[in-house]
Protein backbone atom coordinates (compact mmCIF):
# COMPACT_ATOMS: atom_id res chain seq x y z
CA UNK A 1 0.00 0.00 0.00
CA UNK A 2 1.46 3.42 -0.64
CA UNK A 3 1.57 6.17 1.58
CA UNK A 4 -1.44 7.98 0.10
CA UNK A 5 -3.98 4.96 0.18
CA UNK A 6 -2.83 4.41 4.05
CA UNK A 7 -3.81 8.17 4.93
CA UNK A 8 -7.02 7.37 2.51
CA UNK A 9 -7.68 4.41 4.51
CA UNK A 10 -7.29 5.34 8.00
CA UNK A 11 -9.10 8.49 7.30
CA UNK A 12 -12.28 6.22 5.89
CA UNK A 13 -11.67 3.97 8.87
CA UNK A 14 -12.04 7.07 11.19
CA UNK A 15 -14.63 8.53 9.61
CA UNK A 16 -16.64 5.33 10.39
CA UNK A 17 -15.61 5.46 13.64
CA UNK A 18 -16.61 9.06 14.42
CA UNK A 19 -20.50 8.74 12.69
CA UNK A 20 -22.45 9.89 15.61
CA UNK A 21 -24.87 7.49 16.90
CA UNK A 22 -28.14 8.75 15.85
CA UNK A 23 -29.70 6.88 19.05
CA UNK A 24 -33.28 8.87 18.02
CA UNK A 25 -33.57 7.54 15.09
CA UNK A 26 -32.63 4.42 15.96
CA UNK A 27 -34.98 4.42 18.94
CA UNK A 28 -37.54 5.37 16.07
CA UNK A 29 -37.00 2.82 13.61
CA UNK A 30 -37.26 -0.08 16.76
CA UNK A 31 -40.36 1.79 18.34
CA UNK A 32 -43.47 -0.44 17.78
CA UNK A 33 -45.71 1.68 15.21
CA UNK A 34 -48.72 3.80 17.23
CA UNK A 35 -51.69 1.95 17.37
CA UNK A 36 -55.07 3.75 18.71
CA UNK A 37 -56.67 2.56 21.60
CA UNK A 38 -59.60 0.68 20.75
CA UNK A 39 -61.85 2.55 23.14
CA UNK A 40 -61.47 6.23 24.49
CA UNK A 41 -63.36 6.91 28.20
CA UNK A 42 -64.86 10.22 28.74
CA UNK A 43 -65.61 9.60 32.23
CA UNK A 44 -67.03 13.49 32.76
CA UNK A 45 -69.49 13.88 36.11
CA UNK A 46 -69.54 9.77 36.72
CA UNK A 47 -73.62 9.68 36.48
CA UNK A 48 -75.80 8.07 34.00
CA UNK A 49 -78.05 10.28 31.52
CA UNK A 50 -81.27 11.18 33.26
CA UNK A 51 -84.38 10.06 30.55
CA UNK A 52 -84.86 14.08 30.04
CA UNK A 53 -81.31 14.44 28.94
CA UNK A 54 -81.81 11.58 26.35
CA UNK A 55 -85.19 12.78 25.37
CA UNK A 56 -83.58 15.82 24.63
CA UNK A 57 -80.53 14.09 22.59
CA UNK A 58 -82.70 12.14 20.41
CA UNK A 59 -85.02 15.53 19.46
CA UNK A 60 -81.70 17.44 18.90
CA UNK A 61 -80.33 14.67 16.94
CA UNK A 62 -83.28 14.03 15.05
CA UNK A 63 -83.57 17.80 14.27
CA UNK A 64 -79.53 17.84 13.26
CA UNK A 65 -79.07 14.56 11.08
CA UNK A 66 -82.49 14.46 10.01
CA UNK A 67 -83.32 10.67 10.77
CA UNK A 68 -84.03 9.35 14.79
CA UNK A 69 -80.41 8.56 16.68
CA UNK A 70 -79.84 4.56 16.17
CA UNK A 71 -79.74 3.30 19.65
CA UNK A 72 -78.81 -0.03 20.40
CA UNK A 73 -79.22 -0.83 23.60
CA UNK A 74 -81.27 1.37 26.16
CA UNK A 75 -80.59 0.19 29.44
CA UNK A 76 -80.63 -3.49 30.51
CA UNK A 77 -80.49 -6.06 27.36
CA UNK A 78 -80.17 -10.05 26.45
CA UNK A 79 -76.64 -9.30 24.90
CA UNK A 80 -75.80 -7.36 28.19
CA UNK A 81 -76.71 -9.90 30.11
CA UNK A 82 -74.90 -12.62 28.63
CA UNK A 83 -71.84 -10.58 28.64
CA UNK A 84 -72.36 -10.55 32.48
CA UNK A 85 -72.77 -6.26 32.18
CA UNK A 86 -74.96 -4.09 34.49
CA UNK A 87 -75.92 -2.07 31.22
CA UNK A 88 -78.89 -0.40 33.69
CA UNK A 89 -78.84 3.35 32.93
CA UNK A 90 -76.80 2.74 29.98
CA UNK A 91 -77.65 4.07 25.77
CA UNK A 92 -75.55 2.12 23.32
CA UNK A 93 -75.39 4.15 19.79
CA UNK A 94 -74.68 2.22 16.83
CA UNK A 95 -72.43 5.29 15.69
CA UNK A 96 -68.48 5.12 14.85
CA UNK A 97 -67.22 8.03 17.23
CA UNK A 98 -65.36 9.63 14.12
CA UNK A 99 -67.74 9.79 11.87
CA UNK A 100 -69.29 13.26 11.50
CA UNK A 101 -72.60 12.22 13.59
CA UNK A 102 -70.58 10.04 16.19
CA UNK A 103 -68.23 13.40 16.87
CA UNK A 104 -71.33 15.38 17.49
CA UNK A 105 -72.57 13.18 19.84
CA UNK A 106 -69.57 13.00 21.91
CA UNK A 107 -69.59 17.14 21.82
CA UNK A 108 -72.76 16.98 23.23
CA UNK A 109 -72.33 14.77 25.97
CA UNK A 110 -68.87 16.60 27.09
CA UNK A 111 -71.03 19.74 27.15
CA UNK A 112 -73.33 18.15 29.70
CA UNK A 113 -70.11 16.42 31.35
CA UNK A 114 -72.14 13.03 30.34
CA UNK A 115 -69.85 9.57 30.46
CA UNK A 116 -69.40 7.94 27.51
CA UNK A 117 -66.74 5.09 25.94
CA UNK A 118 -66.27 5.63 22.30
CA UNK A 119 -65.53 1.99 21.19
CA UNK A 120 -63.46 2.25 17.82
CA UNK A 121 -63.92 -1.01 17.14
CA UNK A 122 -64.89 -4.56 18.73
CA UNK A 123 -63.59 -5.53 21.74
CA UNK A 124 -63.51 -9.04 22.73
CA UNK A 125 -66.31 -9.34 25.79
CA UNK A 126 -66.95 -5.79 25.82
CA UNK A 127 -68.02 -4.18 22.35
CA UNK A 128 -69.58 -6.21 19.79
CA UNK A 129 -69.05 -3.80 16.84
CA UNK A 130 -67.86 0.77 17.16
CA UNK A 131 -70.15 1.99 18.99
CA UNK A 132 -70.71 4.63 21.23
CA UNK A 133 -72.03 3.99 24.81
CA UNK A 134 -73.56 6.47 27.03
CA UNK A 135 -73.11 6.27 30.36
CA UNK A 136 -69.87 4.98 33.14
CA UNK A 137 -68.62 1.60 32.06
CA UNK A 138 -70.84 -1.04 32.92
CA UNK A 139 -69.87 -3.00 35.72
CA UNK A 140 -70.56 -6.86 35.94
CA UNK A 141 -73.08 -8.29 36.91
CA UNK A 142 -72.47 -10.96 40.14
CA UNK A 143 -72.28 -14.12 39.29
CA UNK A 144 -75.37 -16.32 40.29
CA UNK A 145 -74.35 -19.11 42.66
CA UNK A 146 -76.12 -22.16 42.10
CA UNK A 147 -76.58 -23.98 45.55
ZN1 LIG B 1 -73.09 0.05 26.43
Amino acid sequence: MTGRLLVAAAMILAFIAAAPVDAAARKKRCAPRRVEPPAVVYRGSGHLISSRQLARLEREYAARWARPMPITARGMSKTHRLLGFDHAGRVDVGLRPASAEGAWLRLWLRKRAIPYIAFRRAVQGQATGPHIHIGPGSGRLAKEVAE
